[in-house]
């Protein structure tokens, strides 16, 4: 098993398109026996694809509500989705900081194949923090934050995936939901509505009336060097099967290492949270949280910038949800 799963890796990493070996543990190819598997081919995930994608929402800086950068960065993801998307819907509306500031949130959304019922929803906030609330030099707390773990990084995997999507097509829908505001709440609030105020905004209007996905996957924070993945308990509770799919996946394909197989004790307020609890979509949250009480010594810091960002999680993370999104496409989910 150790073998396949090494030739498994180098096949990918040198970027060719093969067909996935699959997988010896029938427990979780078994969710749709009904629909017959077509042929299985997973196209690689270019981390050097992403990390373009990253760097370049770094570029227009913190991208924080109210800012140009905000707007500017809006604006250039619009643009990359309707390179790689059939249909992008932005949804501009409003909403109120903690502190009652007044914020211009824009959600948007690239659909490939809008109109399939058979569909997957991937998720990440483009947002950045408006304070560095763990700034390591107080000084730099005022500056916000440049958010290319927290925020940036999901956002360039899914852009990946997207690319990729428009060169190998499926039959399947996928939505890539670019989330806003979700990084503006506060310290310490107990049910955590002040975050996720994009995330609030969409599964009360989603972007299609009577929208709905088999499951949805969000990405937060999956591009630090050292990310330690583990089994987050909100995912658990409403999408334990797709949870599992996922770690078992990602654990075949040898990247072990940052999949854990590991409770996080306690739940964690993130876009999901919303999703699975407003609209029932069963959604799961793939995000960097090395111990149950630390999202890792970089996050809401000045440290959260281009040093902290390893390519080999990128590649770990872009590999193994392009993977669910194709096994998904043949019939395997
Ligand atoms: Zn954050």
């Amino acid at each position: 098993m150790r073998i396949i799963i090494l030739l498994f890796t180098a096949i990918i990493t040198l970027g060719s398109c093969k067909n996935d070996p699959g997988n010896s543990n029938n427990a979780m190819e078994s969710t749709s026996p009904q629909l017959e598997r077509k042929p299985l081919s997973v196209p690689a995930f270019s981390a050097d694809s992403a990390y373009l994608y990253l760097n370049k929402q770094l570029e227009f800086g913190p991208r924080i509500p109210n800012t140009n950068a905000h707007v500017e960065t809006k604006d250039w993801l619009v643009t990359q989705l309707k390179k790689f998307t059939d249909k992008v819907n932005v949804q501009e509306f409003t909403a109120n900081r903690f502190d009652r500031t007044k914020l211009n949130g824009y959600n948007i959304i690239g659909s490939v194949n809008p109109d399939q019922s058979r569909r997957v929803l991937l998720l990440a906030h483009w947002d950045t923090r408006f304070i560095a609330d763990h700034a390591i030099d107080p000084a730099n707390e005022g500056k916000g934050v440049m958010g290319a773990d927290d925020g940036a990084s999901g956002v360039a995997v899914l852009l990946e995936i997207a690319r990729i999507l428009k060169e190998n097509p499926i039959d399947v829908g996928v939505d890539f939901l670019l989330t806003d505001l979700e990084d503006q709440g506060k310290s310490n609030d107990p049910d955590g509505v002040s975050w996720c105020l994009g995330a609030q905004y969409w599964a009360k209007n989603p972007h299609k009336s009577a929208y709905n996905a088999n499951f949805g996957i969000l990405l937060d924070m999956v591009g630090a060097k050292g990310a330690k993945f583990k089994k987050e308990q909100i995912s658990l509770n409403y999408a334990p099967e797709i949870l599992r799919y996922v770690w078992q996946l990602a654990n075949s394909m040898g990247y072990g290492q940052y999949f854990i197989n590991e409770k996080l004790s306690g739940g964690v307020v993130d876009d999901h949270m919303f999703i699975n609890r407003i609209i029932g979509i069963p959604t799961i949250d793939i995000i960097n949280k090395p111990t149950n009480n630390s999202f890792g010594d970089h996050w809401h810091t000045e440290n959260d910038n281009i040093d902290i960002i390893d390519k080999s999680v990128l590649r770990a993370v872009g590999q193994v949800v392009t993977a669910v999104v194709y096994r998904f496409d043949a019939n395997y989910l």
